[in-house]
């Protein structure tokens, strides 16, 4: 059958992220694990987790970010009250309905308290496997803060390396986080393009970009990157007339796709935003040669992003949003938070204030991985782009 994913290739490399996406049943784990005998691969929630160690541990990094819209709830409401987000109700339904069990361990990172609880569930679902809560610090001193991660980051490659046959030496490590620099490169190059000519690098597309890096291999992300990159470029898209905006809250639980395809087609372009944030928590190269334990905790405590699980009282959150803003050249900020989710929601009086002060235009609206009604949120970001195109301010 010819097709247009055999004619045009950018189609074809953007179907190819979607695809993965869209593989709630990890099928794509099942496939690499297939592929060699022994593979193991170790699964970990938002935010951000050292993928370096797992890699080194010769693991494959899973990223478990929710069921999204694809999955219907059955049996993950019984484990949870109502008032809290929607994320843990869908990682409850892929783990009791087998859809995680091509994993071979989890890690759960230290952002929430629904996110602790749910490591504590995973011990009891999942005990026969590796399950542990990723302390990451929030001392940001490196004699205090770094020596504890450094600690657990070592802990961490101990467990997996046991699970997967692997040492992680010094040497293992220190290749893992070249391979994971090069994989950031390629995210910063797609991060500029889209500041530049956003009309070349649509949302959604920039979306699933992202988020199969975390699912493939770094350096087949890597690859589909570059290849994304080059069709993006010398595509014959054009400008239209929507505003920049910034985007904030998305961190954790993620907006459906057709919720950023929303936004877009209401008048803004989104040139900046947390969606899928472990994926460039740490946006610079780590250094590739002295101690990589080191290194990995320096990064962490000194070059990682601001984010409301991260209270870092040297980095304030609200003036580096404010930065921001003005260095994306960005129009407005759309506060987007996952309803319930305490740490992006406590975090936006501040980051509004902070706007508010600076005197830049921002709305704010809250959303759940499975919301499929958009047009309040249509109405909400389309008014806000035509304020902000006719008086420019809304
Ligand atoms: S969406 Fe918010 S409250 Fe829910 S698990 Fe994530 S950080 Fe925690």
């Amino acid at each position: 059958m010819t097709t247009d994913l055999q004619t045009d290739p950018l189609t074809a490399v953007v179907a190819r992220a979607t695809e993965l996406y869209e593989d709630v049943e990890l099928q794509s784990v099942r496939d690499w694990k297939a592929r060699g005998e022994g593979r193991k691969a170790i699964g970990f929630l938002p935010i951000y987790v050292p993928r370096e160690v797992i890699h080194a541990a010769g693991a494959l990094p899973v990223g478990i970010m929710g069921g999204g819209d694809q999955l219907e709830i059955v049996r993950g409401d019984s484990y949870f009250q109502s008032y809290i987000c929607h994320l843990p109700r869908s990682v409850i339904e892929m783990a009791v309905s087998g859809r995680l069990d091509a994993l071979d361990g989890f890690l759960f990172p230290s952002i929430c308290d629904v996110i602790r609880n749910l490591s504590g569930m995973f011990q009891m679902l999942k005990g026969q496997k590796y399950v542990h809560y990723l302390d990451l610090p929030q001392n940001f001193d490196p004699e205090l803060g770094g020596r504890f991660y450094r600690h657990e980051l070592r802990t961490v490659a101990d467990a997996i390396g046991r699970i997967t046959g692997t040492a992680v030496n010094d040497e293992r490590l220190r290749r893992s986080i070249r391979t994971y620099n090069v994989n950031r490169a390629a995210i910063r190059e797609l991060l500029a393009l889209r500041i530049e000519q956003p009309w070349l690098v649509p949302t959604t597309e920039y979306y699933v970009m992202l988020r199969a890096g975390y699912l493939l291999p770094p350096d087949e992300h890597t690859s589909l990157l570059h290849e994304y990159l080059e069709h993006a470029r010398s595509s014959n898209r054009r400008p239209l007339d929507n505003i920049r905006v910034l985007v904030r809250g998305a961190f954790c639980e993620q907006p459906p796709l057709a919720l950023l395809r929303t936004i877009e087609r209401a008048g803004c372009y989104v040139v900046d935003d947390d969606f899928v944030l472990g994926s460039r928590f740490i946006p610079d190269a780590i250094d590739e040669t002295g101690d990589p334990w080191e290194a990995l905790s320096q990064a962490f405590l000194k070059h990682s992003l601001p984010t409301a699980s991260k209270y870092d009282e040297a980095n304030n959150a609200a003036d580096l949003l404010v930065q921001r803003v003005r260095d994306v050249r960005a129009d407005g900020v759309l506060l987007m938070a996952p309803s319930f989710c305490d740490p992006a929601l406590l975090d936006q009086p501040m980051l509004a204030g902070a706007l508010d002060k600076a005197d830049i235009p921002f709305t704010s609206f809250k959303y759940s991985e499975d919301t499929g009604q958009f047009q309040v949120i249509r109405e909400q970001a389309g008014t806000f782009a035509d304020a902000i195109k006719l008086w420019g301010k809304a």
